[in-house]
């Protein structure tokens, strides 16, 4: 397994590689990996004959009272998870390296960044589909692998390449959690033992709000509200970030649910922030 860490080597690889007929498939990353991103992995791995996974806590993504300087990392760790994964390239650059001093250019889709992490996270969604762009066109995928705790994410990134006619498959895979339920997170981390003990609360109330869902109930501030009481009772040293159910490809939040619904939630325990979500059929 190759570590690449110039922007123009990886590019110079990519296209040596599509000029031989070979396919690639990306997973891009911000490192520290547990198993949800070694389930990416794995999920790209058959459908690619060279497989590239990124590693870089994009600078631009971060806001300023964010975590960038302490996002955890652990290069060597992490390479020998990739290559356990049977990862061909590893690309791990320096921010200065991705983004001249003059760097004028952001790719932004605003109408899907209003809601949940885009109204909290300002310029977040900006800095990641700036860095996305860049990375698809330095590798060149013919598939791309996201994850589904990101949601919002994805489904930015699904319209990014639709409307920008970028040709690449992206595919979503499904959320990999703890054994108690608690979704896997690079940021989870930061917790301390008691606050990851009490961590499961987040899904299991998203759990508890789905079955009022599908059990009848229509009305989102109802179900809302449900949620926040139970995240009082279950979850009080756990500060509501948001709490949303969402149209699960426009990200609108909804008043009357009548179809698949995004129930989508962060909430700050500690120095962690900490995403999750579900989608409720009905
Ligand atoms: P990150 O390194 O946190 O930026 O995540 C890199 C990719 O892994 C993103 O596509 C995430 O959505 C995905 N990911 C992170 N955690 C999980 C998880 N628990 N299950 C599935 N995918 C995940």
């Amino acid at each position: 397994m190759n570590i690449i860490t110039d922007p123009r080597e990886l590019q110079k690889q990519c296209l040596t590689w599509r000029s031989e007929g070979l396919t690639i498939g990306l997973v891009p990353t911000m490192g520290y990996f547990h198993e949800g991103h070694l389930a990416l992995m794995d999920r790209a791995r058959p459908l690619c004959d060279k497989l590239i996974v990124t590693l870089f806590v994009n600078p631009t993504q971060f806001g300023e009272n964010e975590d960038l300087n302490k996002y955890p990392h652990d290069l060597d760790g992490d390479s020998a998870k990739a290559q356990s994964r049977e990862t061909d390239l590893i690309f791990a650059p320096e921010s200065s390296a991705m983004y001249e001093e003059d760097h004028a250019t952001r790719v932004d889709v605003p109408e899907l960044g209003k809601h949940l992490c885009g109204a909290s996270r300002s310029g977040h969604f900006k800095g990641v589909c700036t860095v996305v762009t860049k990375l698809f066109m330095l590798t060149q995928p013919d598939v791309a692998v996201f994850g589904r705790k990101d949601w919002q994410q994805l489904a930015i990134i699904k319209r990014m390449v639709r409307d920008l006619n970028i040709p690449v498959q992206i595919i979503g895979h499904e959320i990999i959690r703890e054994s108690d339920g608690l979704a896997l997170s690079s940021r989870n981390a930061y917790l301390t033992e008691k606050e990851r003990a009490a961590a499961p609360s987040i899904r299991k109330g998203l759990v508890k709000m789905a079955e009022m869902v599908k059990n009848g109930e229509r009305n989102a501030e109802v179900a809302k509200a449900f949620l926040h009481n139970e995240y009082a009772s279950t979850l009080p040293m756990g500060t509501v970030d948001y709490i949303e159910l969402v149209d699960p490809d426009a990200i609108e939040p909804i008043e009357i649910i009548t179809g698949s619904t995004l129930a989508a939630v962060a909430v700050r325990i500690g120095k962690a922030r900490l995403i999750d979500n579900i989608l409720i059929e009905v």
